[in-house]
């Protein structure tokens, strides 16, 4: 789960870090309040979306003189101006795709002035099972191209979790970012803070991106994103309350409120299989006979027939879903549920694109029987590669 740049802020406040004074701006009404709080002369207006690259990015229909989704304003009116025009819009950056993501909320901050913008991020490495350090001198918004063009500059390190973290780890980042001075002291004691938040909050990311040296020669964290490990979320009801629904995909919205693994995909055919490593075969096999999975879905070994339904009708709300292959193996799950939730869901939804289905094992006739008996258009399949066959036949002719 992620959550925003001023939420992530809030969180590294109430840690120590050091991060400057800011706003957040629900409502057009509260920006020139919220910009009057802060001392200025510089004010920062974010728009905040739950991806990144928005000082690079372009609103869709821009206005004149009109830039990314981070501006500077050097008045409390600006400020606001700023903040008004970008609320509501649609910014589109690298990390977005081409349809953008629309701004609901912005972040008004105190402006700072930069020396140095560096790299700084934690994340778990699965490869080592522990957390990493990334960092860089080469901060700022052009990451991306010194990790593709430059990786010589990007230094990465994981902290062995029997001895735990030390000072030494912060004295590493603080060489590596060619930090002097009180710097790395200040560096020691920030790398302790994110260190301990990052394990304190079950997080999977933390990217200070740019972490900035001040002319002053103090750090602060001018940029914040988190990841949160979404099986620890129950251990956190403060993260939790952080989510913010209207960032996610609908359908996997839908999904996790029926405790359904569900992923969205760009493909034309719509999957419904029990396991996780079944529902990765079914894909595997709807590439190999030249057709693309349009989700990842596995329904459960203890799924009901509304589970089945809900599934069903996530499945279906998906435009680019040509046609649905439900694939059955019913080992703990029994075959005449699944068949009795798939005719339900027809029933509910309706059909309107071809089925196939292939079920096996436990209650397999009875199944079979419900789904032949319901008098709906089903394609009946016997083993996974027929029915691969079959469904990808039916959509692609
Ligand atoms: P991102 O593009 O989504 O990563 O958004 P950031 O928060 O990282 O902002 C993008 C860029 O805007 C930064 O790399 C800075 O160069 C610039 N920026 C952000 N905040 C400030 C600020 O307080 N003062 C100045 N001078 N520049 C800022
Ligand atoms: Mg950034």
């Amino acid at each position: 789960m992620n959550i925003h740049e001023y939420q992530a802020k809030a969180l590294l406040r109430s840690y120590g870090a050091p991060v400057s004074d800011g706003r957040p701006v629900l409502r057009a009404e509260e920006a020139k309040t919220a910009a009057g709080e802060l001392d200025g002369p510089l004010w920062v207006v974010k728009a905040q979306i739950h991806a990144g690259g928005r000082g690079k990015g372009h609103f869709r229909e821009p206005e004149a003189g009109e830039k990314g989704g981070v501006r500077l304003a050097k008045s409390v009116e600006e400020a606001a101006t700023l903040a008004r025009q970008m609320l509501g819009r649609t910014l589109i950056t690298h990390q977005t795709g081409g349809a953008g993501k629309q701004v609901n909320r912005i972040y008004i901050e105190d402006g700072s002035d930069i020396a140095r913008e560096l790299y700084l991020a934690l994340l778990v490495d699965r490869q080592t099972s522990r957390i990493a350090f990334v960092v860089s001198t080469e901060g700022g918004m052009d990451i991306e191209e010194v990790a593709a063009k430059t990786p010589g500059k990007i230094l990465t390190f994981s902290v062995d979790p029997a001895s735990g973290l030390s000072d030494f780890h912060g004295r590493r980042v603080a060489f590596a970012l060619g930090l002097e001075g009180g710097q790395v002291k200040q560096c020691v004691a920030l790398i302790r803070t994110l260190y301990r938040l990052f394990v304190e909050k079950d997080m999977e990311m933390l990217e200070i991106n740019p972490l900035i040296v001040t002319p002053a020669g103090d750090l602060k964290c001018l940029d914040a994103k988190m990841g949160f490990d979404g099986n620890a979320i129950y251990r956190h009801p403060d993260i939790a309350a952080l989510r913010d629904e209207t960032e996610e995909d609908p359908k996997e919205l839908a999904a996790s409120k029926f405790d359904l693994n569900y992923i969205a995909l760009d493909g034309e055919i719509g999957c419904m299989v029990n396991g996780a490593g079944l529902a990765m075969a079914t894909m595997d096999i709807i590439k190999l006979y030249g057709a693309e999975p349009a989700n990842f879905l596995d329904v459960g070994g203890g799924a009901t027939k509304e589970k089945v339904t809900e599934a069903f009708k996530i499945i279906t709300s998906d435009p680019n879903v040509k046609g649905i292959l439900v694939n059955i193996f019913g080992g703990i799950m029994r075959c005449d549920i699944i068949a009795e939730g798939v005719i339900a869901a027809v029933k509910e939804v309706g059909l309107t694109v071809p089925l196939v289905v292939r079920l096996e094992g436990t209650n397999v006739d009875l199944g079979k029987t419900i789904i032949n008996d319901s008098g709906l258009n089903v394609i009946a399949a016997d083993d996974l590669s027929d029915a691969a066959q079959k469904i990808v036949k039916a959509v692609k002719g």
